[in-house]
């Protein structure tokens, strides 16, 4: 089985494109190297951000990997909070800061549409391959669920009742954005 290495500090993730690639690629995660560090994302793009973070980890390693970035586009938002998702409450914030700023910001607002939208850089024979994934739904006005992370408790995409936080994982990684992404980069890759 193909092995690549995943350029993330995020364990969520880790678990999450683990469990999508489970039996077709296996995942080797940046603690299995020792490294434990924040990796910079300093773009002003999702595209910009994943390149950096794939470069950054290549280019200490040596070694063919991926890295990820996520947006939250929110309509009535003009597609706030975007590529600053992770900061979007403030340098430091927790998931749960900014899951009260969004539902602040939306307050009275009765357009909730938004998207996921998640961006793979895959760095393979020193070449960059981009990879994007993109989930319609809408942001409620209350947290329903516990599983997941980040935005999940208020994001129930098109064509479910529920919240991702309320999918167990394997309904939520057969359709989010970052499967989605995922599943484009194995075509590519089984090419
Ligand atoms: P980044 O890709 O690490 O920059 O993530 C941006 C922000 O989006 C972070 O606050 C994450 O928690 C959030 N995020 C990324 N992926 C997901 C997801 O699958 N569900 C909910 N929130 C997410």
């Amino acid at each position: 089985m193909r092995s690549l290495l995943f350029a993330t500090s995020n364990k969520h993730k880790l678990t999450e494109v683990r469990e999508i690639l489970e039996g077709r690629c296996q995942i080797t995660g940046l603690r299995d190297l020792g490294f434990e560090q924040d990796i910079p994302e300093t773009g002003h793009t999702i595209e910009e951000n994943a390149g950096q973070k794939a470069w950054y980890i290549f280019e200490r390693f040596h070694q063919d990997c991926f890295a990820d970035d996520t947006g939250l586009e929110v309509e009535a938002l003009g597609g706030q909070p975007g590529v600053y998702a992770a900061r979007y409450a403030g340098p430091g914030c927790s998931f749960d800061d900014n899951i009260r700023k969004l539902l602040r910001e939306m307050d009275g607002i009765s357009n909730r549409k938004a998207c996921f939208r998640c961006v793979i850089s895959l760095i393979m024979d020193g070449r960059e391959y981009q990879f994007e994934g993109r989930v319609e739904g809408e942001i409620l006005t209350e947290r329903r669920g516990r599983e997941g992370f980040g935005y999940d408790p208020v994001f129930r995409p098109v064509g479910y009742d529920q919240t991702f936080a309320e999918m167990d994982s394997e309904l939520k990684n057969s359709i989010s954005h970052r499967a989605l992404a995922t599943q484009k980069m194995l075509r590519f890759l089984s090419s």
